[in-house]
C-alpha cells in the first residue's frame, strides 16, 4: 500500500510497538525519528553527541536539525515506492510545515494522520517498565510484554535488554510536557489545514485491541 501516513501519540501510548505491527500488516517503510536519532547517537558522531544532549534530558531536538535529518530519510525511503509511516515526526508545527513543503514539492502529500490517545496515568508505568533489545530494537515491558527468558531478547540469543536513559521517570515527565506543549498543536494544525484526514484511536486498551482499531483506521484512509 503506498500511502503516506503520520502516526502520533504521547510517549508511552504504544506507538513504537503498534508502528511495527502496522508495518507488518501494510508493508509501510517505517521511519521513526527517535530510532534514526538513536542510531546516530550510537555511531558516536559530533551530530550524535549533540542529539544526545537533548534526548537524554527528554527535550526536543531543535527543528532545523530534525528537519534536515528527516528530509534525507524521507527522500531515501520514498524512492523505494512502498508506503511511508512517519513515527515521532513531525513533533512541532514548524516541522509539520517543513514536511508539507517537502511532500507537496514531491507531489506526494500525506494521506492521513493517526493519533493514538492515552491517559496520563498509565503512561508513566508503561514507559518506566519498557525495555528494548540493543541489537534488534524489539521492545518489551517488564510487566505487560515480558520476554520469555528474564531480561534477555527472545530473538537475539544472549542479548540483555536495556532501559533507555530517557525512559527514567523524571525524564518521562519532561517528555510528556513537551508532547502536550509542542506536539499536540500539530494535531490542530492538520485538522485546520483541511487537507489531510485526522483520526484518533483510543490507546488505553490492550495492545491487540489497539492494533485492531489502528488497522481499521489505517485501512479506511486508503
Ligand atoms: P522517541 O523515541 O520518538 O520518543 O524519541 C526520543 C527522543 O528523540 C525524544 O525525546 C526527542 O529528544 C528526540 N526526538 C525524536 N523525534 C523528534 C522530533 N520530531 N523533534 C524533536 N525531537 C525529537
Amino acid at each position: 500500500m503506498s500511502m503516506r501516513i503520520v502516526l502520533m501519540g504521547p510517549p508511552g501510548a504504544g506507538k513504537g510497538t503498534q508502528a511495527k505491527r502496522l508495518v507488518d500488516k501494510f508493508g509501510f517503510v517505517h521511519l521513526s525519528s527517535g530510532d534514526i536519532f538513536r542510531a546516530e547517537k550510537a555511531g558516536g558522531s559530533d551530530l550524535g553527541r549533540k542529539l544526545a544532549e537533548y534526548m537524554n534530558a527528554g527535550k526536543l531536538v531543535p527543528d532545523d536539525v530534525v528537519v534536515e535529518m528527516m528530509a534525507k530519510a524521507i527522500t531515501a525511503a520514498d524512492s523505494r515506492g512502498a508506503g511511508l509511516m512517519l513515527d515521532g515526526f513531525p513533533r512541532t508545527v514548524p516541522q509539520a510545515e517543513a514536511l508539507d513543503k517537502q511532500l507537496s514539492a514531491a507531489g506526494k502529500p500525506l494521506d492521513g494522520v493517526v493519533v493514538i490517545t492515552c491517559d496520563d496515568e498509565p503512561i508513566v508505568s508503561r514507559i518506566t517498565g519498557r525495555r528494548s533489545c540493543p541489537k534488534c530494537g524489539r521492545v518489551y515491558h517488564v510487566k505487560y510484554m515480558p520476554p520469555k527468558n528474564d531480561k534477555m531478547c527472545d530473538d537475539c540469543a544472549g542479548t540483555k535488554l536495556v532501559q533507555r536513559l530517557d525512559d527514567k521517570e523524571e525524564v518521562v515527565r519532561d517528555r510528556l510536557k513537551a508532547y502536550y506543549g509542542q506536539t499536540q498543536p500539530v494535531v490542530g494544525y492538520y485538522r485546520e489545514s483541511g487537507k489531510v484526514k485526522v483520526v484518533e484511536v483510543d490507546g488505553n486498551g490492550s495492545p491487540d485491541s489497539v492494533t485492531a482499531s489502528l488497522a481499521e483506521a489505517v485501512g479506511a484512509l486508503g
